[in-house]
């Protein structure tokens, strides 16, 4: 079975060998060696001042960046599950929450935020999804964050990149606080989540709110290269491995450059055959489409083609499929899966197999290559 949802993703081999090795006291030279280079390694990845590691699943980030970076009141995005539950968070922690809320498949714009941080002074954090994992939709983060640092530079931007870090770069000139976790683009097992840090994040964390997610603490220790509290060794462990095969395979750059290109053939190819493309703004994290049959489709994709992609929750259960492009995955694999879409809407009648999926996808991912080449 290939698994094709948007997190968890497939745990390369390499990966899920280094973390069969026997288990490493925490608090030893041997490991503190490891989370260094760990460290090292996720610097490059973040581009941000400071990186925490916190033994979490991607909601504990969601909620450190909220309680730690915001002490008034916190404008929250909504465009999905993920944009709703920073409100969420910010509620259950005894805060004020603004909340902009839009249809699954519409991102907010920046005219809306900066609209929205003039009418309320109080606001003092934003916290927005950069892929939002709902309706597979990306908002303009960056463009976001630089409007609101021009409004007033001591709200704290957080950017929850838990679909975003490792599939393209982020511009984090102007983000205090990037979010990722390890089950979706780092193609880990779950239970690891990363915070970057701007300098004025770390400043205004100060000493830090709450216990276990109380980032001064955290801030403290693995400057040190440990951890305020048992650290996730096995997914450090993991999460190295991971960044040394990206490294491996050519690097972030290369990543980025062929998940755009396999994101971009795959939704062409889907297009190619009816199908309509969910999100008017789509994310290069997952391919997310809208149909009557979705249902159908995901049922035949596991149960005939050996495919499993994920559905939508919640008003969109039933009503959306989205294929993950996170990772390092196979070309030949995706063709599969387009092909097997194909297949899938020939067996409900929609339309004749003729292999129009593979034929799109393989012309627009192939030209670029061959383009290269030529020069
Ligand atoms: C999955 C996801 C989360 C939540 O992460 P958990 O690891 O399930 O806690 C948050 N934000 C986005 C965008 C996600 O895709």
């Amino acid at each position: 079975m290939l698994l094709f949802t948007p997190g968890p993703t497939p745990v390369p081999e390499s990966v899920r060998l280094a973390m069969a090795e026997p288990t490493l006291h925490h608090r030893t030279p041997e490991f503190e060696a490891i989370f260094k280079e760990t460290r090292e390694l996720l610097f490059n990845l973040m581009a941000t001042d400071e990186v925490i590691m916190l033994a979490s699943s991607g909601t504990g980030a969601m909620e450190a960046a909220v309680t730690n970076l915001c002490h008034k009141t916190l404008l929250s995005i909504n465009s999905g599950k993920f944009g709703e539950r920073f409100g969420k968070i910010a509620l259950a922690s005894g805060l004020e929450n603004i909340e902009i809320k839009h249809d699954w498949d519409t991102p907010v714009t920046v005219e809306e935020v900066i609209e929205t941080v003039k009418a309320n002074p109080s606001i003092d954090a934003i916290a927005i999804q950069i892929s939002e994992s709902a309706g597979g939709l990306r908002h303009p983060v960056e463009d976001i964050a630089a409007a609101v640092k021009e409004i007033n530079p001591s709200i704290m931007v957080i950017a929850d990149g838990i679909t975003a870090v490792g599939v393209e770069r982020i511009n984090v000139e102007y983000i205090d606080c990037l979010i990722a976790g390890s089950q979706k683009a780092l193609m880990l097992p779950p239970g690891l989540s990363i915070l970057g840090l701007s300098s004025a994040a770390i400043e205004t964390i100060g000493a830090g709110k709450g216990y276990y997610l109380n980032l001064a603490s955290e801030i403290k220790k693995q400057k040190q290269n440990t951890t305020a509290y048992t650290a996730a060794t096995t997914l450090i462990i993991g999460l190295r491995s991971v960044l040394q095969e990206i490294e491996a395979n050519g690097g972030m750059g290369l990543l980025y450059c062929n998940t755009a290109r396999r994101a971009k053939a795959t939704r062409f190819a889907l297009e190619a055959l009816g199908l309509h493309s969910y999100p008017s703004t789509p994310a290069r994290s997952m391919t997310t489409i809208d149909d009557k049959d979705a249902k159908e489709i995901r049922d035949l994709l596991k149960n005939e083609f050996g495919v499993n992609v994920a559905g939508g929750q919640d008003h969109l259960k039933g009503k959306i499929f989205r294929i993950n492009q996170m990772g390092l995955i196979e070309i030949h694999e995706m063709v599969w899966v387009v092909n097997a879409v194909e297949l899938a809407l020939a067996k409900l009648g929609r339309r004749d197999f003729d292999g129009t999926a593979s034929r799109v996808f393989n012309e627009e991912y192939f030209k670029t290559i061959l383009k290269k080449e030529e020069k």
